[in-house]
């Protein structure tokens, strides 16, 4: 077995997971949620809702509106005051329902169906996609349409990722000590529906080593494999998750079940088994609120469409007057103008930093250093698309395979002279799309 082994450049950033042994409360209904139709990759769902109508929770608001996309589902309970256009805390403007909470509309429960595994593989599917299970893990990518894929491609490893690499995020964390036995469900459930699948395999790096002895305990009689993974970041990517878990490697340009691998993140997984056991829809997730800005660190379990400021009360406020905002951790993550955003699915964290307490740090011309080259994990060159996108150099962007970069941000972390280099590439990539 290998033993997580890493061929990928990478690096080791401060972890800051000053949350992780918080456990996870629940956000107190909010007075209103703002729910984006752009919450996937893909084609936005087409809102099926109008204004004045009355939702009751889980009751889908927007349909999936093609092959990649995905079904919306009220979060709360309540009447829709607009339908509006809203900015989404990942950079895209989307279509939204505004709801008012009414707290008289009592909400149904999602009780488990204690047969759920007597369900055929296709009725399994159609929940999964009926629920609106996106990847959790930040590619929000629909997971029917994923899951589809790897029945078609006969994968035959499934590698259950419970990597976490990025600094400050905790959620999956918590799901892994509190919900170990439901993402244990899930994985039975993936098995059954990908009936190709020969070798499981949870992988975890070194420093949750609770989540480690707790999968190792519920899977002790069964053939899942649980991987100790040395700490390295970007290894959740799913590329780098699958080298260092089993010495596979995914070709330039192609996916993961192409090398016959299905890669699913916890809190995926987690959503999968209450798609499934519960017919309950995505409307919520665990999201760690954290950073030294904020009062009281929490993982919490928050409704989608929440408003930011929401959750920062919830946490006892801010205590800074220059905050730096991220949706999403450090790395990976989108800095958020302001309070005034509402959660997707794709929100694992929020992280709130006191801007007056980050060493500035003055950008210098690059010295050919070279160090952006050996650590980034798909083996471009960092500063040569980082210079073209500056010159809007459309042809050298693309010949320097631009939209290969997954905006891991370990080159802007490693650069000597501190050149904002993913900046400049999301920049390029901009303008190619447009
Ligand atoms: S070029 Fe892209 S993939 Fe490579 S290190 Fe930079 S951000 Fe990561
Ligand atoms: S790390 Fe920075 S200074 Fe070094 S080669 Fe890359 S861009 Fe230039």
């Amino acid at each position: 077995m290998n033993l997580g082994k890493f061929r990928f450049g990478g690096v080791h950033p401060d972890e800051h997971k000053e949350a992780a042994e918080i456990h996870t409360t629940v956000l107190p209904k909010p007075k209103s949620v703002l729910l984006a139709s752009a919450q996937h990759v893909g084609a936005p769902a087409e809102i099926i809702k109008a204004k004045g109508d009355i939702v009751k929770r889980g009751e889908v608001i927007a349909k999936a509106s093609g092959f990649v996309s995905a079904n919306i589902h009220a979060s709360i309970s309540g009447k829709i005051s607009s339908i509006e256009i809203a900015p989404v805390p990942l950079g895209r403007n989307s279509l939204a329902c505004l709801i008012q909470n009414d707290a008289s509309i009592v909400d149904d429960e999602f009780q488990v169906n204690s047969n759920f595994m007597t369900l055929t593989a296709e009725e399994m599917l159609k929940k999964i996609e009926d629920a609106g299970v996106v990847g959790l893990g930040g590619a929000m990518f629909p997971t029917h349409v994923k899951i589809s894929g790897s029945v078609k491609a006969n994968c035959d490893v499934f590698l259950v990722n419970g990597v976490e690499c990025e600094p400050y995020i905790t959620s999956d964390y918590r799901l892994m000590i509190e919900h170990s036995h439901e993402i244990m469900h899930a994985i039975n459930i993936i098995k059954k529906i990908v009936p190709s699948i020969k070798r499981t395999i949870v992988g975890i790096e070194n420093n949750k080593p609770k989540a480690l002895n707790e999968f190792r305990t519920c899977s002790k009689d069964s053939d899942i494999e649980v991987l100790p993974l040395k700490i390295r970041y970007p290894q959740g990517a799913e590329k780098m998750l699958i080298d260092a878990a089993t010495g596979r490697v995914v070709p330039v340009g192609k996916f993961p079940p192409d090398i016959g691998i299905l890669v699913i993140n916890i809190a995926t997984l987690y959503a999968i088994y209450e798609a499934v056991a519960k017919s309950k829809p995505l409307i919520e997730r665990i999201v760690t609120v954290t950073g030294d800005a904020i009062k009281e660190r929490k993982n919490m379990v928050v409704p989608f469409g929440t408003s930011i400021a929401d959750i920062a009360e919830a946490c006892g406020g801010i205590t800074t007057e220059n905050l730096l905002l991220f949706g999403g951790g450090p790395m990976m993550g989108f800095t958020l103008p302001d309070l005034n955003r509402n959660t997707v699915k794709g929100n694992n964290s929020i992280v709130f930093l006191d801007a007056d307490k980050i060493k500035k740090s003055k950008e210098y011309p690059c010295i050919s250093c070279e160090r952006c080259l050996q650590v980034c994990p798909v083996n471009l060159m960092p500063t040569s698309i980082a210079h073209a996108a500056k010159a809007g150099d459309k042809e050298a962007m693309m010949k320097l395979d631009i939209m290969s970069c997954f905006e891991c941000g370990v080159c802007s972390y490693i650069c000597s002279s501190k050149i904002p280099l993913v900046q400049w590439i999301r920049v390029g990539k901009d303008t190619l799309r447009r």
